[in-house]
């Protein structure tokens, strides 16, 4: 089975007013030009006020377009959420959900996760599904069982390489500046795909980002672990030069 194509995912959480959001969609349209043929697939993944606009900068580029989140319903009385039909009526193809901070700050199970994971490939959006353990977690042997559970009930059953990305991003390595060992990216991908493997028919082609502080001076080194088939890129997703060059360090 052929490695799967590199997605390096820009993940801009809530950050940029219209000026930024445009000038950085556009300067990585304009980067992605220089990028190896064939190379990894890029994602920009603007706050919702942005969805619309970032649009229009990346129209007729190779780049896609992604939300952080998405409600678990189709439409209805849910004030201030946003619905998968919406995001992929502006033209987003992919969708953020189980962040580590939505879990964290929104209390969002993984069955919540999962719902929202079904309402958007529902809508025809590929769900990237976000796992990872605690520092505390960690600490206490438990990262297996964590990452184990949350696979089981955060991914949805009937979930295809084509519907489903998985982003292992271990808590305390997101926005501390502190990246994961190689070892232990590994280690946790190749869980990863083994439980993927027990439940999806294409599970080999699965792609698994690996999330937490990727920068330009790390990125070659994660994307070349087994089983890492791109990145979920928080803060360097913000400076265009980081973003593309991490894009570059993907294996072709
Ligand atoms: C993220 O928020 O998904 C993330 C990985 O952030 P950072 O790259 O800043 O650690």
């Amino acid at each position: 089975m052929p490695k799967p194509r590199p997605l390096i995912a820009g993940n801009w959480k809530m950050n940029g007013l219209s000026a930024d959001g445009w000038a950085l969609a556009d300067a990585i349209v304009q980067g992605a030009r220089d990028l190896p043929a064939g190379g990894a697939e890029l994602l920009v993944c603007p706050p919702a006020t942005l969805v619309g606009l970032v649009a229009e900068a990346i129209a007729g580029s190779p780049v896609a377009l992604g939300a952080q989140d998405c409600h678990t319903k189709e439409s209805g009385a849910h004030t201030g959420d946003v619905a998968a039909p919406m995001l992929a009526d502006l033209g987003c193809r992919y969708v953020i959900v189980g962040h580590s901070e939505r879990r964290a700050d929104h209390g969002e199970s993984s069955s919540v996760v999962r719902a929202k994971a079904e309402a958007a490939q529902a809508a025809g959006l590929t769900a990237i599904v976000c796992v990872g353990e605690t520092w505390a977690e960690r600490e206490a042997g438990k990262t297996e069982a964590v990452v184990t559970s949350q696979i089981a009930d955060s991914i949805p059953p009937a979930s295809t390489s084509a519907t489903l990305v998985v982003a292992y991003e271990p808590v305390w390595a997101i926005g501390s500046g502190r990246t994961a060992m190689p070892e232990q990216v590994a280690e946790v991908h190749a869980l990863i795909r083994r439980q993927l493997a027990t439940r999806l028919k294409d599970a080999a082609a699965v792609r698994i980002l690996y999330g937490g502080s990727v920068k330009p001076t790390n990125a070659a080194e994660l994307l070349a672990v087994a089983n890492v088939d791109g990145a979920l890129v928080g803060g360097a997703s913000l400076k265009s030069g980081d973003f593309l060059a991490i894009a570059a360090a993907a294996p072709v």
